[in-house]
């Protein structure tokens, strides 16, 4: 049976040009970026290069990227490094009710400490309105984090307004990009943003690395202290290989990503029209345009998302209830709770994220496939309506 993956949110196969480029810096080009001989010169070249990659896809100077072990790690120097820099001028951010766990555990340890978090609502697409952002300033406010497109129902945030509020109001503006980098187009001028997450993964590099872009001027205490790489910013040995991937990752990004996108949005279209039409009580998640090229995000009534997930598995299809970090939690997802969603709707969440490897026969065998599992369900389901009462 061909497996199917449908959950290019969650993570992607590194691309076999990616695995090639980084191929030499774990055998013959091993050297320690920091040493001076020529040996270990040719990794410094390498992890360089790959930091005007980086710096080029998001329209930044090389100097404004930190290499990071990924997403996680580069919200979480972004939010606690700016609180912890800025304490004399106060503790107070902005934040929103739907980021990925890497920005609001994040938040909910700062305010365990004392720093005061404004956590904004979403309308019933996941939008967050700019003028609550303006509305929720104080002359306290150290930092604005919105993220850029969220990773589960795939509503893409109007960053470049919100930007425009934080840069009239003097406040840093962080923003979680790790779904939308080698994506859709980010630029941080346009943006207006002064920190940036990006994760390799999320991009067909490799898992483990990632960046933080800190525009220049931004008051940030280093997240990592040891050893004086990055500018003494992220102490540690690079991971060379893993940023020669990451590199190249984003260079392809920047060649292909258009065409990409415009292959992928079809693909989306088909596939939400079509389970529109083969499945009865369902509706979109997200925002019907603001969206993801590659995002589907359905709610099922009278089925458990997780039900649906195990027998797609039967199919050999991969997909997802919520987000990866959350998938081993019983909890609704807090994205489509903060949507509006009853909680029982939300439990019958899918999200099926579409990427490189797919093509219109994988979108037909989904529709091929889906609803006759749903049917089977909702016939087993104590929480489907007879249908003989229709
Ligand atoms: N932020 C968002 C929006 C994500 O989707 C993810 C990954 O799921 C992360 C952050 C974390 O990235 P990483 O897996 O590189 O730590």
């Amino acid at each position: 049976m061909k497996r199917i993956y449908l959950d290019y949110a969650a993570t992607t196969p590194a691309r076999p040009e990616v695995v090639t480029a980084m191929t030499p810096y774990f055998t013959e080009a091993s050297g320690n970026p920091s040493s001076i001989y020529s040996y270990a010169q040719e990794a410094r070249g390498a992890v360089e290069e790959a930091r005007t990659r980086v710096a080029q896809l998001i329209g930044a100077r090389s100097e404004e990227i930190i290499f990071t072990s990924g997403g996680t790690e580069s919200d979480n120097h972004a939010l606690k490094g700016v609180a912890y820099a800025n304490e004399d001028k106060g503790g107070h951010i902005i934040t929103t009710s739907i980021e990925h766990h890497a920005v609001m555990q994040v938040c909910k340890f700062l305010e365990r400490r004392g720093i005061n978090i404004t956590w904004l609502p979403v309308d019933k697409y996941g939008l967050v309105d700019p003028e609550d952002v303006r509305k929720a300033l104080t002359d306290k406010t150290v930092l604005i984090s919105v993220m850029h497109a969220n990773n589960q129902v795939g509503t893409v945030e109007p960053v470049e307004e919100i930007g425009k509020i934080a840069r009239e109001a003097g406040v840093y503006f962080h923003t979680d990009a790790v779904q939308t980098v080698g994506h859709i187009p980010v630029n941080v001028d346009k943006l207006n943003v002064d920190l940036l997450a990006i994760s390799a993964h999320k991009l067909y590099g490799p898992k483990g690395v990632g960046a933080l872009y800190v525009r220049k001027g931004t008051r940030l205490v280093p997240f990592i202290h040891g050893g004086e790489q990055e500018k003494r910013r992220r102490a540690g040995t690079e991971n060379v290989p893993g940023i020669v991937g990451f590199g190249k990752a984003m260079e392809l990004a920047r060649q292909e990503m258009d065409e990409e996108a415009e292959r992928l949005t079809h693909l989306r279209d088909k596939l939400i029209r079509g389970l529109m039409e083969k499945i009865d009580d369902i509706r979109l998640n997200g925002h019907p345009t603001r969206r993801l090229p590659n995002n589907v995000n359905i709610s099922v009534d009278f089925v458990e998302g997780e039900s649906m997930l195990l027998n797609l598995d039967l199919e050999g299809i991969c997909a997802s209830t919520g987000s990866a970090c959350s998938s081993a939690s019983l909890e609704p997802s807090h994205v489509l709770l903060a949507l509006g969603i009853p909680p029982e709707q939300a439990h019958g969440s899918l999200r099926l994220t579409l990427g490189r490897g797919n093509n219109e026969a994988d979108i037909e065998r989904v529709l091929e496939v889906l609803p006759g599992i749903v049917a089977k369900l909702r016939a087993m389901s104590p929480l489907s309506r007879p249908r003989t009462q229709e």
